[in-house]
């Protein structure tokens, strides 16, 4: 059966307890995952990516699929203090 991948970029601030979604984006099955993630990451600036799994187009039902961490697009602040 087919699968449908999203993927959600997250902001993520350990510090001043955020963790807030940022964007949704359609993952096309038939190309490298971890490259569309990585692109996405780039663009948003995000830490953290889920990407979540449905069997069915409108995401009615769906899975955590995979997280991705990015150490590099962590925020830099140290809490203050
Ligand atoms: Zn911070």
């Amino acid at each position: 059966m087919k699968k449908y991948y999203m993927a959600v970029t997250y902001d993520v601030c350990e510090h001043n307890d955020l963790y807030i979604d940022m964007k949704e984006y359609h993952i096309d099955d038939a190309k490298d995952m971890d490259k569309q993630v990585w692109e996405l990451a780039k663009v948003d600036v995000s830490p953290l990516v889920k990407v979540y799994e449905s069997d069915t187009s409108d995401f009615k039902d769906f899975r955590l699929y995979k997280e991705y961490i990015f150490k590099e697009y962590e925020c830099s602040c140290n809490g203050g203090e």
